[in-house]
């Protein structure tokens, strides 16, 4: 198939790129190289893609509506994977109308695209759109209508416009709410990513709240699975809205404590009150997508960590 991936520079777009390119697919990636982190790190990302002749990228932004529409016009991808976004809960405070220009606007831009030739999109939301909802494991028929943060909100209606695009053109949409990715390649901003960068370099880590926040942390080759199980049954599934975790939920201070036995060291903790934005806790509920996609998480949180630390030993 020829697949669009938007964001295929970042850190799930550019696993998800070489997954496809493996399998045999043709791929374009499009991406700006937001400078939201290190642009040198998107760079590499692709940088071992170029091997592949199946392999394209090209620099550009989803808000620009006309140019988005000619890409696609002239590549014609039998599927959209629209990854691209401002990720990020705590930074969305600081600066909610660029979120909502490239997540709300941009998403649109994608859907109009998708249209010109019913092309299937997968689209990526978040645990996020579940705010601190009570009712636990989060389930897709929960209304979803308390995000606490712009991020999540903007999130929320990317997956609102989605179902609109299929109502009124048919268009198949499938929404997968990612619950914290990680692995090798992890945004910067991220708490692995912080926490065994800061246990490697014997520096303090700021931990928020009492740690007992805890999170289903879900790692990148299992929601690799569930957009490539995606790509494959959109036509069919036609519009529905999807958990992807990992199937077990974690505390904040059992996270660290498994970082500080796989690095053999014990962090410098300094605790702080809880941020604005974020949830105290997210669950997935994942047997929706096990029956429609059959989805199945098989990466354990310590082999995970295991190989997130191995690959910032080698970034080293
Ligand atoms: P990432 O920031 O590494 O990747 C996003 C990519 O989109 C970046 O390479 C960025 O340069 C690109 N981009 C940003 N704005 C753009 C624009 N206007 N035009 C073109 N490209 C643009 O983030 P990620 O962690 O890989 O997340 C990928 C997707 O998954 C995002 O939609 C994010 O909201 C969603 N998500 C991620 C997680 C997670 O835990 N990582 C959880 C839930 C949802």
């Amino acid at each position: 198939m020829k697949i669009l991936v938007t964001g295929g520079a970042g850190f799930i777009g550019s696993h998800l790129c070489a997954r496809l390119l493996k399998d045999g697919h043709e791929v374009l990636a499009i991406d700006n190289f937001d400078p939201y982190y290190d642009v040198a790190l998107k760079e590499r990302h692709v940088a071992f893609l170029a091997e592949y002749s199946a392999f394209a990228l090209e620099r550009g932004d989803i808000r620009d509506a006309s140019w988005l529409r000619e890409t696609v016009r002239n590549f014609a991808p039998d599927r959209i994977v629209h990854l691209a976004a401002r990720a990020g809960v705590r930074p969305s405070i600081e600066s909610p109308s660029e979120y909502s220009d490239v997540n709300v606007t941009g998403s649109i831009n994608i859907f109009e695209a998708a249209r010109l030739r019913n092309t299937p999109v997968i689209f990526a939301s978040s645990s996020s759109v579940y705010g601190d909802s009570t009712r636990v494991p989060y389930r897709e028929d929960d209304a979803a209508s308390t995000p606490v943060s712009p991020y999540a909100a903007t999130k929320r209606a990317g997956e609102l416009l989605a179902f609109t695009y299929h109502h009124l053109y048919q268009l198949p949409i499938i929404c997968l709410r990612f619950f914290t990715v990680y692995g090798p390649r992890q945004r910067p901003d991220m708490a692995i990513h912080k926490f065994a960068h800061a246990i490697l370099n014997d520096d303090a880590i700021t931990l928020f709240g009492d740690g007992k926040t805890a999170r289903d942390y879900t790692f990148v080759s299992d929601i690799v699975d569930g957009i490539t199980a995606s790509i494959e049954r959109a036509p069919e599934l036609k519009f529905q809205i999807l958990n992807l975790g990992g199937g077990r939920v974690i505390e904040l201070r059992e996270l660290v404590c498994c970082l500080e036995k796989i690095i053999g060291k014990p962090a410098k903790i300094n605790w702080q009150s809880n941020q604005p934005g974020d949830v105290k806790l997210t669950s997935a509920d994942i047997s929706k997508a096990r029956e429609l996609l059959g989805y199945a998480p098989r990466i354990s949180i310590e082999d995970g960590l295991r190989a997130a630390v191995e690959w910032l030993r080698e970034e080293a």
